[in-house]
This record gives C-alpha cells, structure tokens and sequence, in this order.
C-alpha cells in the first residue's frame, strides 16, 4: 500500500468506528497522539470506539517486581492515547442524565496516567488510564480538585468565587435535598458540612443573608408553612427549634469566617484600608464598605476558556 492509501483506509477505518464525517475522521486520523487537547467529540464518539476498538498491547513501564496488571485498554483516536474500557464505561454512567450526544472536551492528557474531559462546558472528570476508574472535579477550568459533593460541584475555593445568583441556587438545591433525606426528622437536617461550605462562600459574595434565608427554607420549611405542615403542636415546636439553632450556627460560623477573610485580606482589597467598621454580610468580606464594592458584571459571560474551544468546534 502507498502512503496515501494507507492513511485512507485508516481514516475509513475510523470513520466506521465512531461514525463521524469521511473530512472530521480524517483531521481524527492525522492527528498524532498527544497533539489532542482541545478537541471536543461527544460521548457516544467515544462509546463507539470502546464498543468496536479491539484491545491494545501497551508497556505500562513497571518494572517486573510490580505483580499487577494494567487494565485492559483500547488506542482511542479521539483521544490520541490508550484509554481502559471500563474508564469509558464508567464515564458513561457518570453521564448518563446528561446523554450519549454531550459534548466532551479534552482539556489535559498525560499517556498512560490520566486524561481530564469536561462534558458541555460544566461537569469535569478525571479519566484514570492505570485503572478503569473516572473521578468527578471542580467545574473550574484546570482546577484539580474534588467537588465539594455532588450537589455543590465546586471545590471550597472556586465555589467562593461563584457569583451569588449561582450560591443561591446551589443552596436551594443542597437544602431540598436535605429535606428529602431526612423525611419529617427536624433535628437530621442540622449541623450538615455542605452548609457551612455554602455559607462561608456566601460570605466571601456579600451574599450571606440571601444564601441562609433560602438555605433554611429550603432545608427545613418556612415559618409560615409549619403550622400547615404539622399538625401537632409538638412537631411544630420542634422545627422551629431545629431551624434557630441552625441558623445560630451558621451565623457563627458566617461571622468566623468574614474575621478570617479580614484577617488574611489585612485591608480593604479596594481602598486600601483598615476594616474599620463592623460586620456587614451585605458587602463581600474583602471590601470595606459597599462603596468599595465592584458592581456585579452586566451580563455573566461564558467562561472564555469554554468559549474558545466552542468556537474550534463550530470550526470541525
Ligand atoms: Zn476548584
Ligand atoms: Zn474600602
């Protein structure tokens, strides 16, 4: 075989194996490993090749003391590296709400170790290649932590740096979801770590009052909702009950933290200052006064990393 006929049944070869147009398979094909990040391809793309890919022989470089064996891998185009089957399979299951037709994104690659995607510009995973294991991260661009848990998907940093419109929602989300676990039980819904998490974020906003207000009625009922909830006094006693010591620690631990980011910020990040006033929960904890404070952004734009690999996939 030439050369050229050699690259055409290799772009043939995976243009049937995930589908793709004969041009987009061939960009695929010429691709060489390693060359692949920034390019999106969905999720069921990626199916296709575990599902049609025969296994693949690779030097996993342990040495012979090193007993284990590597997981059984495939040489994934889109990716332009080895990836296990069960990695794929897993990733799959973790995006089984979002579906086979979500976009994916190589954000980073290292042969043989690992592989970061983020599916739509929001979710994030680690792809283990030593293992047929997937973890979920921050939905922050390039940031290599955990989620905080499933309900709130940043890490504690990143999620301190999320507009309040976005903690509110995410505290409506946690508290509902609280609620739900713990059926009629008031006292099972106080003392959580997701809340502290939430509320500390909301102070670094200004956005405290707003952030425990929706967080309580959420997790627990709201005040005027009670009476119609339970109809013995006893219950309704003990909700309230519940709702004020929660809201008695999260005051506390809202006012420990807004000291903390004084503390650290040592003056007013915009003015220079010293904190010479007291506690504002309005202001974000970093300014002195909401005079220092920066209006919110007229439109919250895309993320422009996200932006820029959009417009390379308008391109394909
Ligand atoms: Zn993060
Ligand atoms: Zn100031």
């Amino acid at each position: 075989m030439t050369r050229d006929k050699k690259r055409k049944a290799a772009v043939r070869e995976t243009q049937k194996a995930t589908g793709l147009r004969y041009t987009k398979a061939a960009r695929l094909t010429s691709k060489p490993a390693g060359d692949r990040i920034g390019q999106s391809f969905t999720l069921q793309e990626l199916l296709s090749e575990c599902a049609t890919f025969p296994p693949a022989a690779v030097d996993w470089g342990w040495g012979p003391e090193y007993k284990c064996q590597g997981p059984d891998v495939f040489q994934s185009k889109l990716l332009g590296a080895a990836i296990p089957f069960g990695t794929v399979l897993e990733l799959a299951g973790e995006l089984s709400r979002e579906g086979r037709g979500t976009p994916l994104h190589l954000e980073a690659l290292s042969p043989l170790e690992s592989a970061v995607v983020s599916s739509g510009g929001q979710r994030r995973f680690k792809l283990i290649i030593t293992q047929d294991s997937v973890y979920e991260l921050c939905r922050q661009a390039r940031c290599s932590y955990h989620p905080e848990n499933e309900l709130i998907p940043w890490c504690r940093d990143h999620l301190a740096e999320c507009d309040p419109g976005v903690l509110v929602e995410t505290a409506r989300d946690w508290g509902y979801a609280q609620s739900e676990d713990a059926g009629r039980d008031p006292e099972s819904r106080e003392g959580s770590e997701g809340a502290a998490v939430l509320v500390r974020a909301a102070v670094a906003q200004g956005a405290y009052p707003r952030v425990v207000s929706v967080l309580l009625d959420a997790c627990f009922e709201p005040d005027d909702m009670i009476d119609e909830v339970f109809w013995d006094p006893k219950d309704a006693l003990a909700m309230r009950q519940a709702i004020d010591r929660e809201q008695l620690r999260l005051g506390r631990i809202a006012e420990a933290e807004y000291r903390r980011i004084q503390k650290e910020a040592g003056a007013c990040v915009a003015c220079e200052k010293e904190f010479r006033y007291g506690i504002d929960m309005d202001v974000p904890a970093r300014y002195c006064s909401p005079g220092c404070t920066p209006p919110p952004p007229a439109v919250a734009g895309p993320d422009p990393w996200w932006a820029a690999s959009d417009s390379d996939a308008d391109s394909d």
